[in-house]
């Protein structure tokens, strides 16, 4: 909320920002019934092995079913759940929900073993003290193994908590939980400070995959991007895959994994075991 305001210190206060300020404290409201009447739902996005063409894991991505708005997107509340602090109470609900769920499809037998789930943690859920407990109990209570779970942050959230941050991925690390910078190219890390983090993968930003099947100029930094995963010894996920041509040039550039829309959109739960049932080949 401070933040938002910040910008328009030197600015009269308009009817517009008097507005803004009404919906916004309407959305922390809402959020918070949300959260009692359990209106949140976790969709599953496939992740694909480009070389094998198969289906690697998912990430979990949270919806909110709102009661008369419908579907409220995440790039909507996430940042107010996140000023607000509720994002905890979210966070951990939707990392509880995905972890349960993987263990499901692995009983099932829906799933090989190797299967991953991958789950969104903003700074804020970084910066929890209890973070490392939390997730230990939730592998715990879900009887997931740790080698299964992996957490996404972003590069900027990495770069904010600067110092302590590096701790608590080691921690991640010891449990052999993995690591990925989610929209990589996006903040800006320096490649040193790259190199001394316990990060698995890179995840490529749709922003640099989206113009690769243009031409063959357009490549732009993602055949850097790839290289640099793979000479530090992590891998490289695209984000954003829509088009045919987009998922041959990335495979000529030797990218592991790909996600987006040409493979699927996030879906349901029941739909994504569909899905996965289906051992769909890309
Ligand atoms: P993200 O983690 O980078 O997730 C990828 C976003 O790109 C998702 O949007 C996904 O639906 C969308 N996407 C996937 N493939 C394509 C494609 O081919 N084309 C296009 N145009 N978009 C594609 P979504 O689900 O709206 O989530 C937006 C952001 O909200 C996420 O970005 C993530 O930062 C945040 N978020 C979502 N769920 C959670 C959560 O449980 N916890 C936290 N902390 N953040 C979350
Ligand atoms: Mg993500
Ligand atoms: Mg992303
Ligand atoms: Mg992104």
């Amino acid at each position: 909320r401070a933040k938002a305001f910040g910008k328009a210190r030197y600015h009269v206060f308009n009817p517009a920002m008097h507005q803004e300020a009404l919906q916004l404290l309407q959305l922390e409201t809402d959020l918070r019934r949300a959260i009692e009447r359990q209106e949140f739902v976790v969709y599953y996005q496939p992740i694909v092995s480009l070389c094998e063409g198969k289906i690697s894991g998912f990430e979990a991505l949270v919806r909110w079913q709102h009661p008369t708005r419908g579907f409220v997107s995440p790039a909507e509340f996430i940042p107010v759940a996140e000023e607000t602090g509720l994002i905890t109470f979210i966070g951990t609900w939707v990392m509880r929900e995905a972890c349960q769920q993987l263990r499901i499809w692995q009983e099932e037998k829906l799933s090989q073993e190797s299967l991953t789930m991958s789950v969104n943690l903003s700074v804020r859920e970084f910066s929890q003290p209890n973070l490392i407990e939390l997730i230990d109990d939730t592998l715990k209570k879900t009887q997931l193994s740790p080698q299964n779970l992996k957490l996404e942050i972003t590069e900027s959230a990495i770069m904010e908590k600067d110092g302590s941050v590096t701790a608590i991925l080691q921690q991640l690390r010891n449990r052999q939980i993995q690591l990925s910078i989610d929209d990589f190219g996006t903040g800006y890390s320096s490649l040193s400070y790259l190199n001394r983090l316990p990060v698995d993968t890179l995840k490529i930003d749709r922003s640099f995959i989206n113009p690769i099947d243009k031409n063959s100029e357009s490549l732009g930094l993602v055949p850097a991007i790839i290289t640099i995963a793979h000479s530090l010894g992590m891998s490289a996920i695209a984000e954003g895959v829509e088009t045919q041509q987009q998922l041959a040039k990335l495979r000529t550039l030797n990218c592991g994994f790909g996600q987006g829309y040409l493979f699927s959109k996030p879906l349901g739960s029941k739909l994504a075991a569909d899905l996965l049932a289906s051992s769909p080949q890309y």
